[in-house]
């Protein structure tokens, strides 16, 4: 880890100050509904191609109304990616809740297709799963490593708002989504870091001057498209279900930093 300037830089990462957050929250439970999938995720350039190399094994895990594949995705116009272009997965009405919309790619069970294909077909963590959903709800932008804020969920159905007995910090609550995004070794600095500090902002910074702490950290796992835009996406119309009216307002009304989308999850 370096200090640059004031900030908190391992890997090339800057981790905003919201990451040492305590929360009395929990990780995610594969129980959960999938609320935080209701909007989609928009994806980095290279995901969409890689999802449709595994549109057969994918379509097994889909309702026959969902195998037209040119209605997996939607574009939107992006300052933020080298293609000038931003992809999305689309939604359609949520077969299980009413008013509601869901990612394309969630299942009947609500789990991911795309997670079970990368599962199945033993293609490592986290596979052919978008970047954004993986690290969810973490959130990475512009190499400022931070907690995604704007994915609305809902408290009653989102099972990691439920609560916890202890706080703890929100980087360890999420241990296997920060691992994703500095790699084991930027996670075991960030916790020396912590530890070192007790997460107290002042001293955080007081032990980024430190020679131990300035030393950088070694990289050993890359964050794929970390310098893309955002994630969870808003609801997006699909050709054969509309999305209700009621959730078209409740996707102009979520926040969206500096323009963009916010991301979304698992
Ligand atoms: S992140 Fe939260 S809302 Fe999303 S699946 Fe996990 S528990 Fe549910
Ligand atoms: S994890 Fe992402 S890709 Fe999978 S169903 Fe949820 S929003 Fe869609």
């Amino acid at each position: 880890m370096k200090k640059n300037g004031k900030k908190i830089v391992i890997n090339g990462i800057r981790v905003d100050k919201s990451v040492f957050r305590k929360a009395a929250l929990r990780p995610c439970d594969p129980d959960c509904i999938a609320d935080c999938c209701s909007g989609g995720v928009w994806m980095t350039d290279d995901e969409p191609p890689r999802i449709m190399k595994w549109a057969k094994a994918i379509k097994r895990h889909l309702p026959k109304d969902r195998h037209d594949e040119t209605q997996w995705f939607v574009t939107r116009k992006s300052k933020d990616t080298p293609s000038g272009i931003e992809t999305g997965t689309n939604t359609v009405e949520d077969p299980a809740r009413e008013d509601e919309t869901c990612c394309i790619f969630l299942r009947s069970d609500r789990k991911c297709a795309l997670q079970a294909v990368s599962r199945d077909r033993k293609l490592g963590w986290p596979g052919i799963k978008p970047f954004y959903c993986s690290i969810y709800p973490l959130y990475l932008e512009n190499d400022v490593f931070s907690i995604d804020e704007t994915t609305e969920l809902d408290e009653e159905t989102a099972l990691c708002l439920h609560g916890a007995d202890e706080k703890r910090p929100m980087f360890e609550i999420y241990r296997d989504e920060a691992i994703l995004i500095l790699g084991k070794k930027g996670y075991a600095e960030l916790k020396r870091l912590a530890d070192e500090t007790k997460g107290t902002p002042s001293k955080l910074k007081k032990a980024a001057k430190t020679p131990a702490a300035g030393k950088p950290a070694a990289k050993d796992t890359k964050p794929t498209g970390k310098k893309v835009a955002a994630r969870k996406a808003a609801p997006k119309n699909v050709a054969a279900k509309a999305a209700p009216a009621k959730q078209a307002d409740k996707a102009a009304k979520k926040k969206t930093p500096a323009g963009k989308a916010p991301a979304k999850r698992k």
